[in-house]
């Protein structure tokens, strides 16, 4: 039976470990793809430490998936095989519940993530389910398209999220999707203003090379009010900070699927319609949007390189904020 190398996770808080599995077989609907890179996303770094309490185990991480179609299963119409595709987190829906029968599949009650419920991109090989890949703008490689496929369109719901009338928006935690969102923001003409962990001036001499009007410690107050603020890092006080920030009527959007405790605060940051909310998973209208608008931009994601075998130390290096931009494995490095 022919093999593939995989970084497998057996349980939460046990290291990620090299092995080879059997290749997978495409069923009714799925794409084999030969994965040539991956994305990682904090999202893996919260499987890994068991705050997402329900993935299949032993699995394979991985959710910003580019791949190559090797073979169709049964009835899979819809790519041929050589084409590029992109496996989001969203890897499948019922299609009967109220959620996506009302245009909401983000919010599916049975819903199939990848690299969750499912294997994904940490390996040679991954199954996706055609009806959920998506064809990838020509104008990028393997490596760049990828952290699109998560900081760049959850990023973008969640930007999307803050609605029509913001010119001035904040963004507090300023990673991969933080330096994704700060070219859309400012290609749309808006003033950004960036905030990271206190004195973290390396994250913050990035935020202004993306394009941030402004960028100090997530402690400080900008020099204007936010119409909308945007969250992209798991800190609950954060939430206050930024209702602190912002404008009567300003939104405080929260694109991460898990967050620290939010602390109580006076009710009078909340006063005057200000309001609070959360943005899960995506829709595949997102992906479709998001893709085409990113070469428009263009949107440039910066890269920091992994092999797989490195799917570990890609983690730990994200957990304490030691790269900018996105972490991605290149499955052409060894
Ligand atoms: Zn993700
Ligand atoms: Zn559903």
């Amino acid at each position: 039976m022919p093999t593939m190398r995989a970084m497998l996770l057996d349980a939460a808080h046990s290291p990620l470990h090299l092995v080879k599995l059997p290749i997978p077989m495409p069923g009714a609907g799925q794409v084999l793809l030969k994965v040539s890179a991956c994305g990682v996303c904090h999202t893996d770094l919260h499987i890994l430490d068991g705050e997402l309490t329900e993935p299949k185990l032993p699995l394979v991480l991985g959710h910003q998936i580019v791949g190559r179609v090797v073979q169709s299963g049964p009835g899979s119409l819809h790519f041929q095989v050589g084409e590029r595709v992109g496996v989001p987190w969203l890897g499948a829906t019922d299609g009967t519940c109220r959620y996506c029968l009302r245009g909401q599949e983000n919010l599916c009650d049975h819903p199939t993530f990848t690299g969750y419920d499912v294997d994904g991109g940490f390996a040679e090989y991954t199954l996706a389910d055609e009806r959920f890949c998506f064809s990838l703008p020509t104008a990028y490689s393997d490596v760049e398209v990828a952290p699109l496929l998560c900081a760049g369109l959850i990023g973008y719901r969640t930007y999307r999220m803050a609605g029509e009338n913001v010119e001035t928006l904040g963004i507090y935690g300023f990673g991969a999707a933080a330096h994704i969102i700060t070219q859309v923001a400012k290609h749309a003409g808006k003033r950004v203003y960036a905030f990271t962990r206190p004195g973290d001036t390396e994250a913050q001499a990035f935020a202004l090379r993306q394009g941030a009007d402004w960028a100090g410690d997530s402690t400080q107050l900008p020099p204007e009010k936010l119409d909308a603020a945007l969250i992209f890092a798991p800190v609950g006080p954060l939430v206050v900070s930024a209702l602190q920030a912002t404008h009567k009527g300003g939104v405080v959007v929260s694109g991460g699927i898990h967050m620290s405790d939010i602390p109580s605060f006076p009710y009078s940051l909340l006063w005057e319609e200000r309001v609070i909310r959360s943005v899960a998973n995506l829709t595949r209208r997102d992906g479709e949007e998001f893709l085409a608008l990113a070469p428009q931009v263009p949107v440039k994601a910066d890269v920091k390189v992994f092999a797989l075998e490195q799917a570990g130390q890609a983690l730990e290096q994200l957990r304490h904020g030691q790269f900018t931009g996105a972490a991605v494995l290149d499955l052409n490095l060894t």
